[in-house]
């Protein structure tokens, strides 16, 4: 097996890795995460933009393993906030902090708001170590709920409301939540072009190199 077939997923996220994984099981590639490796650098998320960042983690980590990558940048935007946390979503509360702690502070800034549009972005970076990159997209919008609802999910799932279904994220199943989610619908367009992504690949990978024996 050339080693093009192996996609390695930019991030330690356990619930961003499961979304994924989830979505892309039935194509004929291994999937593996930062996990399955030795320590590697971390990627330093300072962009200004989902794209930025995503292309940052996808490209970095493809240079680093010698294999295509697949990073997802993600985040929660909300109107009333002038569409922070975005790209700060993960280190929001602090780099300690945890998911909870992060819906704690939004809530707490969102106590007197009765605007509670939000919507959740997120951009797909697929690229080769060469350096070139596809990107996709996905937002799905929803509200900020009073309190944590449900236990499923990650990050802010508990306190975003999504209406059409009148539930929370984190009451949704993995499988209800990625057929709307900001993440299933850019994994939905990969999907939809999976032979494509694989041909693009395939074109874009350096050959691997022979090495032949002394003398020979
Ligand atoms: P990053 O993409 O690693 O910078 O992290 C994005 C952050 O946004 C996550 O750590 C979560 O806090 C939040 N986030 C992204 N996608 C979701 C989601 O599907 N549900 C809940 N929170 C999310």
């Amino acid at each position: 097996m050339r080693n093009n077939r192996i996609l390695v997923i930019a991030t330690r996220n356990k619930g961003k890795t499961a979304e994924i994984r989830d979505l892309l099981d039935t194509f004929p590639i291994t999937i593996k995460n930062l996990d399955d490796f030795g320590p590697i650098p971390e990627v330093i998320e300072d962009g200004e933009t989902f794209d930025d960042n995503a292309y940052k983690k996808a490209s970095f980590t493809a240079r680093v393993l010698g294999y295509p990558a697949l990073a997802d940048d993600s985040g929660l935007m909300v109107d009333a906030l002038g569409g922070a946390p975005g790209v700060h979503s993960a280190r929001y509360a602090g780099p300690e902090a945890t998911d909870e702690q992060r819906c704690q502070k939004l809530l707490a800034q969102m106590e007197n708001e009765p605007e509670r549009k939000a919507a959740f972005m997120c951009v797909i970076s697929i690229a080769v170590p060469t350096g070139p990159a596809l990107t996709y997209e996905g937002r799905c919008e929803g509200l900020i709920t009073r309190a944590p609802v449900g236990d499923q999910g990650f990050g802010y799932d508990p306190v975003f409301y999504y209406p059409p279904f009148e539930k929370t994220f984190a009451q949704l199943t993995m499988a209800e939540k990625s057929q709307v989610s900001h993440r299933g619908k850019a994994l939905y367009e990969i999907r939809d072009e999976f032979d494509k992504v694989m041909k693009w690949i395939d074109q874009h990978m350096p050959e691997p190199e022979i090495v032949g024996c002394q003398g020979e």
